[in-house]
């Protein structure tokens, strides 16, 4: 028996964080295949954006000093439509304009088309313009040469959105990360396959495939291994050589048929195992021949939270995300909507659903069976409530939320 205190999952986090390293590899790809990818380079942006002054509703362009000098009433002297480029106001006449149209040289205001009596050729303004209203100025938004995103940023859809308003047609980024998956156990079997009597369908890699394809990583399934030290010291040694980073799970528990930690003693070493965390307590970090290798626990709600928690902050780090807050999780305060009684010696994930009170106030729902093989407990959840060790929890008591939505 290993007497070694566990390890808290703060510890592990900061432990992990220290350890990793980018991956090198880097590529050109398109805007449209950027989405969720990091930045390989700054990008400095080559325009202003807007490029040119230009008005922000539909009504009229004029210059302030006319509504004083000239009067309330202004001769329309021509229209000015999005994508033309105007001549320059007549002075004491006011421009016909339209949301997104440059504004005419001269002009300094654009009244709005629902604050004036208007025909085809005049247009009668009802009060005073300010100077610059209604304007968007050159630039307000990007200004030429300043860095828009820089490197190590994971772009969100909004992002590249952006990147297109600047012109940018394709970007450096880091080649995305190539995880080998690994699942351990006598007693598994493909989906699809007929079960014999003691065997269950392997489902692990399918939650992890679904993960990391989420998170823009390409997997290695290296299907299911035997609880085998040699066939397990194999598979290890295969995947370092496909993989930048390992992921298997099950048998990295302390029994006979776990052999996960001894063939990762013989190829590399093992530099953490065993949290202090409910469901994923026999969790391993190493490296097989300096591969980064995750051993998860076997049970599936097991594998689903040391993955959410740890290894997918890991991985975006090593994906080189510079920004590793954005790795993780922002929880949310929610009341308890149920009590814990017995005070736990590790921290615990409880799936929750949140839902409202008699008084319309929101409060957390815990699953009836929180068991860590019991996956119908993770899709009927909409997140997870951290309950810290040594901790016990009355009604209306405010817990961290993780909503998976910012989990997974
Ligand atoms: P272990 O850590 O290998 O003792 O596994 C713990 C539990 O998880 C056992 O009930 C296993 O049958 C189950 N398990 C392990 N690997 C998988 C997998 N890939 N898919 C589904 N269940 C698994
Ligand atoms: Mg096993």
């Amino acid at each position: 028996m290993n007497k070694k205190p566990l390890i808290s999952v703060h510890e592990a986090r900061k432990h992990l964080a220290k350890e990793l390293t980018t991956v090198a590899g880097v590529e050109t790809v398109s805007l449209d295949e950027a989405q969720s990818r990091i930045l390989a380079e700054d990008i400095p942006a080559g325009i202003d954006v807007p490029g040119y002054d230009n008005s922000a509703m539909d009504g009229f362009a004029l210059n302030t000093n006319d509504f004083i000098t000239v009067g309330k009433t202004l001769p329309v002297s021509q229209v000015v439509k999005a994508g033309t480029n105007p001549e320059a106001l007549l002075a004491g006449s006011a421009a016909r304009i339209f949301t997104g149209a440059p504004i005419p040289k001269g002009a300094d205001a654009i009244v709005l088309q629902e604050d004036c009596d208007f025909d085809e050729f005049t247009v009668k303004v009802k009060e005073a313009p300010e100077v610059g209203q209604h304007i968007r100025c050159r630039g307000h938004d990007i200004k030429a040469g300043s860095v828009v995103f820089k490197q190590g940023r994971r772009l969100m859809p909004q992002d590249i959105g952006l990147l297109a308003s600047l012109g940018t047609d394709s970007l450096r980024v880091y080649k995305r990360l190539r995880v080998a998956i690994i699942n351990t156990g006598d007693e598994l079997v493909e989906p699809g396959q007929m079960l014999q009597a003691g065997q269950i369908y392997e489902s692990n890699s399918y939650t992890l495939k679904a993960l990391l394809g989420r998170l823009g990583f390409q997997c290695i399934d290296f299907g299911i291994v035997g609880d085998e030290l040699e066939a397990t010291r194999q598979v290890l040694a295969r995947a370092a050589e496909e993989a930048d980073c390992i992921i298997s799970s099950g048998g990295v528990s302390v029994g006979d048929a776990d052999f996960v930690k001894a063939a990762l003693q013989e190829l590399g070493e093992v530099a953490m195992w065993k949290l202090a965390l409910k469901p994923g307590k026999p969790f391993t970090y190493g490296k097989v021949n300096s591969v980064p290798f995750f051993g998860l626990p076997g049970n599936p709600v097991a594998v689903f939270v040391t993955f959410a928690l740890l290894v997918k902050p890991y991985l975006l780090g090593m994906q080189g995300m510079q920004d590793m807050k954005r790795t993780e999780c922002k929880s949310i305060q929610v009341a308890a909507g149920f009590t814990i009684e017995q005070p736990g010696s590790r921290e615990e994930y409880l799936r929750v659903c949140v839902e409202e009170d008699k008084s319309g106030k929101q409060q957390l729902i815990a699953f009836s069976n929180q068991g860590s093989s019991v996956m119908s407990s993770l899709s009927w959840a909409d997140g997870l409530a951290r309950i810290p060790c040594e901790t016990l929890v009355k009604k209306g008591d405010l817990l961290d939320y993780l909503p998976f939505e910012g989990l997974l």
